[in-house]
C-alpha cells in the first residue's frame, strides 16, 4: 500500500497583497473558502497568517479565532496550523494567539537572515513560544531555515522544552538562506534520523524551487508543502490560479513515487494529534 503524504498549505504569508497576487486570500472570508477548497484538492492541513483591515500582516486573535472557528464549522478534521512569525509583527505579539488552541502551530528554532531583514529567534523568545505551545496542547512545527536549528530542537525535546515526537519543517530557496540543493535536504533528512529518529518532516520550497522540494519530499518519504504564501506561479507561463491548484498539482504527483494524499484523519494520526476536535 503506497504511503501517506500530508499535504500542507500556507495559504496567506505575510507578503503584501499586489496586482500580481490576486488569487492570495487576505480576508478571513476569502481564507476560510480557500482553504476548504484546498481541503478538496487533497490538503489535510493549513499554515495560516492573517491580515489587518489594511492587508498588514496582524497578529489580531480575533482574526485567528474567526478563521478557526469558520473553518471547524465546515471542515473539523482538518489540521490548523497558525504561524508565528516574524514578518510585520514584534516578538511580543507573535503568540498572541496560541491561546485558542489551534492544533498546531509554527516555531523557529533559531535566527536566520531573510532577502531583507534579520529573522530574529533569541533563545528566550523560542522557549517563551514553545512553552506557550506546551501550555495550551498545540504541536508545535519546529520550522528549519538552517542546519543549526535541527539541532536546537533536537535539544529542546530532549530537555522536554517541547514534546516528542517532533515534526520539522525543512525550509529552501529563501534569499540568504538555505538554497534549494537536494544533497542538503538528504544530509537533514540524515542527521534528523540520528538527533530524532521517531520525527516526521516536511519541506517546503519559497518561489520556483516550491515543485522542485514537493517532489525530492515525496521521494525520500517526507510530507509536502505548497500554496501561495510560498509562492505564486503555477509555472513560468502563467501565475497559480489558486492555493487549490497548487495542492492539486502535488495531490498528483503522489503516485509517480508510490505515495497517496493523506486524508485529514491520517495526518492527525501521523502526527500524534487527537482524531476529534474538541468543540
Ligand atoms: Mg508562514
Amino acid at each position: 500500500m503506497s504511503e501517506a503524504c500530508i499535504i500542507t498549505v500556507a495559504i496567506t504569508g505575510s507578503v503584501p497583497r499586489k496586482k500580481d497576487t490576486p488569487a492570495v486570500p487576505v480576508t478571513v472570508a476569502e481564507q476560510i473558502e480557500s482553504t476548504l477548497e484546498a481541503y478538496e484538492a487533497g490538503a489535510s492541513l493549513v499554515h495560516v497568517h492573517v491580515r489587518d483591515e489594511e492587508e498588514r500582516p496582524s497578529s489580531d486573535p480575533e482574526k485567528f479565532g474567526a478563521f478557526l472557528e469558520g473553518l471547524r464549522k465546515h471542515c473539523p478534521e482538518m489540521i490548523v496550523q497558525f504561524s508565528t512569525g516574524g514578518r510585520g509583527r514584534g516578538a511580543d505579539q507573535r503568540g498572541s494567539m496560541l491561546h485558542l488552541k489551534p492544533d498546531m502551530a509554527s516555531l523557529a528554532t533559531g535566527s536566520v537572515n531573510f532577502p531583507n531583514m534579520i529573522y530574529e529567534n533569541p533563545p528566550e523568545l523560542i522557549d517563551g513560544l514553545a512553552a506557550a505551545m506546551m501550555k495550551y496542547d498545540i504541536k508545535p512545527e519546529c520550522e528549519i531555515f538552517d542546519l543549526a536549528m535541527l539541532y536546537a530542537a533536537a535539544e529542546m525535546v530532549k530537555d522536554g522544552r517541547l514534546k516528542g515526537p517532533a515534526h520539522v519543517q525543512f525550509v529552501f530557496g529563501l534569499k540568504n538562506a538555505l538554497p534549494p540543493r537536494r544533497e542538503i535536504l538528504e544530509f537533514e533528512v540524515a542527521q534528523l534520523k540520528e538527533v530524532m529518529p521517531d520525527a516526521t518532516w516536511t519541506a517546503a520550497g519559497i518561489g520556483r524551487s516550491q515543485l522542485e522540494l514537493n517532489h525530492w519530499a515525496l521521494e525520500l518519504g517526507g510530507h509536502c508543502r505548497t500554496g501561495l504564501e510560498d509562492n505564486i506561479r503555477f509555472d513560468k507561463s502563467r501565475l497559480a490560479r489558486s492555493n487549490a491548484e497548487l495542492v492539486a498539482r502535488v495531490a498528483e504527483l503522489c503516485e509517480q513515487y508510490g505515495r497517496r494524499p493523506a486524508t485529514a484523519r491520517e495526518a492527525r494520526q501521523i502526527l500524534g494529534l487527537p482524531a476529534t476536535v474538541a468543540a
